[in-house]
């Protein structure tokens, strides 16, 4: 970005009228959670992808994009989660602070794509310590355009991290409740390789990074004999996709003898309602382990 273009930026940021808010756009509720408890006191932070919703076929519809337009700042997780959306950012991009949340975190951490060596998986919310390397991004990106509360940011960053930390403290003692040759993931989509790698567990989905892509018979027969040979007792919808293809797994698993059952639902790409212990980042991070617990240990 040229240096005029920052101080335009700036200047539009901090000439804001007494009590005028700010107007943060973030596409996904992982985001906006995090956004919230940044700059929350200093801007309005508007979520577009709602409980349910699945990003990476998610198209914005015309308020999604008047909203968009009418933004300061607007906040995107990158790594082609949000496949469909890449082109208005790229429009905006100038006209608006566009914050992208991975370029926070250095490539060497990111996880490639199972089916596509030269991707990269956008599941960077399913470890904290990624995710918050982002948040540092933003905020340092946020304290560059609006020196004013760039403080304000920082701090309110620095007491979210500490709240991280205690949730991280909690669930690695629920993690140690699992039995290690029981940490097997099976669930709808390639979303949880994150989550494996942070707390040890092997994951599988029935399709692959993004459910753009329909799984093919020979991915279903994979991971049917997987699941027989490991004995694993349980897989894992997920909110945002359709459990349909993962239920005719479990049938096939029968037909092979081999009992397995539904142990919940998780919380993918999507947070839960707001109120509910998933509706929120760190709630979210919560929900989903007691499900696991709960499901694979019965
Ligand atoms: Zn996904």
């Amino acid at each position: 970005m040229s240096m005029g273009l920052l101080l335009l930026q700036s200047c539009r940021l901090e000439k804001k009228a007494p009590g005028e808010k700010l107007l943060i756009v973030c596409t996904t509720g992982m985001l906006g959670d995090v956004v919230e408890n940044i700059c929350g006191e200093y801007a309005d932070v508007k979520v577009i992808m709602g409980p349910g919703v699945d990003p990476h076929l998610y198209k914005p519809n015309p308020a999604d994009i008047r909203l968009l337009q009418n933004s300061d700042v607007i906040v995107h997780n990158g790594l082609h989660l949000e496949g469909k959306m890449g082109e208005i950012f790229e429009k905006l991009d100038g006209e608006k602070i566009v914050i992208r949340w991975s370029e926070g975190i250095p490539e060497n951490q990111l996880l490639h794509a199972t089916e596509d060596e030269n991707s990269h998986d956008p599941h960077i919310w399913f470890d904290s310590d990624l995710f918050m390397q982002g948040a540092q991004y933003f905020t340092k990106r946020m304290g560059e355009s609006d020196t004013i509360n760039a403080q304000h940011f920082k701090k309110n960053l620095e007491l979210y991290l500490i709240k991280v930390n205690a949730l991280e403290e909690k669930v690695s003692k629920m993690i140690d409740q699992i039995p290690v040759e029981k940490r097997v993931l099976i669930t709808s989509h390639d979303a949880f390789s994150y989550f494996g790698r942070k707390y040890g567990f092997r994951v599988r989905g029935l399709q692959g990074i993004s459910t753009v892509a329909e799984f093919g018979v020979k991915d279903k027969v994979e991971l049917v004999n997987y699941i027989t040979k490991n004995q694993v007792p349980a897989l894992f919808v997920e909110s945002s996709v359709s459990s349909r293809s993962l239920e005719s797994v479990i049938e096939a698993c029968h037909k092979k003898g081999h009992k397995i059952k539904i142990g919940g639902t998780l919380l993918s790409d999507a947070m839960d309602e707001k109120g509910k212990l998933g509706g929120t980042y760190l709630g979210m991070i919560e929900y989903n382990i007691q499900t696991i617990l709960e499901g694979i240990n019965e």
